[in-house]
């Protein structure tokens, strides 16, 4: 009976999270080792699309979520100057869109996990494989011995070098900035996610719970391109200046140690991801530029999948066979349509992003079936 037997999950970001509660759920002995000394996530924001809430109304904590965040009605595209693009309503699914502020999604999935079902303060290092074992070696000295192991530790994933999945990470040229404020714009539609295109730059913001707005732009850079001697703040205000006003308004009223920055990368989709009794998950597994809001959405979906297998195939192998060959197909098209989408973003001559802005408005029918069909997956 595998639910007797210890389940290793490296990284505690939003997927280990998930996946310590989903296994735990279903009476399983899952153990994460985090390699920070706090569980902590950034301070940003995120949309969470029904097809994530719905694994957290499996997990019960729907009503919670609802609680903290706050629902979602319209994905809103426009010009750089405010002008309706496409306007997609995600109001009609059965199940709600919550924008929710990053740490308290993170909170309320590990609210749900015993204290000993985590470990803090331990970086993983290396893999032994031996004979049904699998032995995770941490920087402290530390060995533990499990049954199987799922790598949940993102974009720079240690388990996956182990595994020696060498497909490169790729710099996709752009650079992202994400803000925290409560300030409310003037030009805010309560319920709406609103998004600006411009030539090679865009803009968007949200509400998240307790009146904050969460902002988020991108702009294509170099590859660790430092801040401006000005600061991050005031580059920002320029880059944005004559913008929709909601959008240098937004800039202006916050902090400047409020805004982070992020390069941003992904990974061409290749198989395996799995090897044994060893497999990966979220941004380890599958990582996407942010371009469609999925990657949290997908971890989620991965946790409550690899759970599933695991309950149903007393072989952790034959399992983690079983969730890759449902999980690739689906990550696959996410992590392409993502790519796709951060390309239309790359324009930067005038008549190609008035041309990209019409071919919006005539594609608007197109863009919102694509993102519905998206969204109305149910793992
Ligand atoms: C700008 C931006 C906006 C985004 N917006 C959205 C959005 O709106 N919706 C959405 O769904 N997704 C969004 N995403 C994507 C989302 O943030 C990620 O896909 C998601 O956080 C991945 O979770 P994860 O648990 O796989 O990885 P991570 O969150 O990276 O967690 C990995 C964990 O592993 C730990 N770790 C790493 N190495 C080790 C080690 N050697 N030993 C032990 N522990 C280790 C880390 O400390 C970390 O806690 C966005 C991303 C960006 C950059």
């Amino acid at each position: 009976m595998l639910k007797n037997k210890k389940i290793i999950i490296i990284g505690g970001g939003i997927g280990g999270a998930a996946t310590v509660l989903a296994l735990h759920r279903i009476g399983f002995e899952p153990v994460v080792y985090e390699q920070t000394k706090q569980l902590r996530e950034v301070g940003a924001g995120i949309a969470l699309w029904a097809n994530a809430t719905h694994i957290l109304k499996n997990f019960n904590l729907l009503e919670e979520a609802l609680g903290v965040g706050y629902v979602t009605t319209n994905y809103q595209f426009n010009s750089q100057n405010g002008n309706e693009l496409v306007n997609i309503s995600v109001a009609s699914f059965e199940l709600p869109v919550i924008a929710i502020h990053r740490a308290e999604l993170h909170q309320l999935l590990w609210h749900h996990v015993p204290n000993e079902n985590f470990v803090l303060g331990q970086t993983f290092e290396e893999l032994e494989i031996a004979e049904n074992k699998v032995r995770a070696h941490f920087s402290s000295g530390l060995i533990v011995e499990g049954d199987a192991l799922i790598g949940a530790d993102g974009l720079r994933s240690r388990v996956r070098d182990a595994l020696k999945c060498d497909q490169p990470l790729m710099y996709r040229k752009f650079k992202t900035w994400r803000g925290l404020t409560d300030y409310v714009p003037r030009g805010y539609h309560p319920g709406y996610i609103q998004e600006f295109l411009g030539g090679g730059k865009g803009f968007g913001f949200m509400m998240l719970g307790k009146g904050r707005m969460y902002w988020y732009a991108a702009a294509t850079a170099t590859e660790a391109q430092p801040d401006a001697p000005i600061g991050r703040k005031k580059q920002l205000e320029i880059m944005f200046q004559d913008w929709f006003a909601s959008v240098p308004e937004l800039i202006t009223a916050t902090d400047e140690a409020d805004i982070l920055t992020t390069d941003l990368y992904d990974r061409p989709p290749t198989q395996p991801w799995s090897k044994l009794n060893i497999t990966l998950l979220g941004d380890a597994a599958h990582p996407m530029l942010p371009t469609m809001g999925q990657g949290a959405c997908t971890a989620l979906e991965d946790a409550f999948v690899v759970a599933k297998c695991l309950q149903q195939q007393a072989n952790p192998t034959l399992a983690f066979q079983q969730y890759e060959l449902e999980r690739f197909p689906r990550t696959k098209v996410i992590v392409e349509q993502s790519l796709r989408a951060g390309k239309m973003g790359e324009l930067h001559h005038p008549f190609a992003v008035t041309l990209r802005n019409v071919f919006m408005k005539l594609m608007k029918a197109t863009i919102t079936s694509s993102f519905k069909s998206l969204h109305a997956y149910r793992a």
